[in-house]
């Protein structure tokens, strides 16, 4: 038996599924997708305030340690 049901698999519904077994609510995540494949990136910069919140769920260490850290960005 699950507490929370999180709909949608996305950045939002993990975070949102992280941050209740943080607190021991029990939850499910489902989502319509059963594949989370893209054919495109949707992500390819992370910004401070996400890793900020990394910092909060103690995950920002291994994050950074598998990521590739850019000081600066041209856009044309
Ligand atoms: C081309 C592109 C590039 C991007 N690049 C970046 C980037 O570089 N950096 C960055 O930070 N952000 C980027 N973004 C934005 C980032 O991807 C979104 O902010 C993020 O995916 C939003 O997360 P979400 O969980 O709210 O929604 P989503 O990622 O859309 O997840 C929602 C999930 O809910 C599921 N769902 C929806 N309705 C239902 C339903 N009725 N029942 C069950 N499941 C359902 C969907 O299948 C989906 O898996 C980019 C977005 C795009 C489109």
């Amino acid at each position: 038996m699950h507490d929370v049901l999180v709909i949608g698999a996305g950045p939002t519904g993990l975070t949102l599924a992280i941050n209740l077994l943080r607190h021991d609510i029990n939850c499910k995540i489902i989502d319509k997708r059963s594949t989370h494949k893209s054919s495109e990136s949707k992500a390819i910069t992370v910004n401070a305030a996400t890793l900020k919140l990394y910092h909060h769920l103690g995950i920002v260490d291994k994050f950074l340690e598998r990521g590739c850290i850019v000081n600066d960005i041209y856009v044309h």
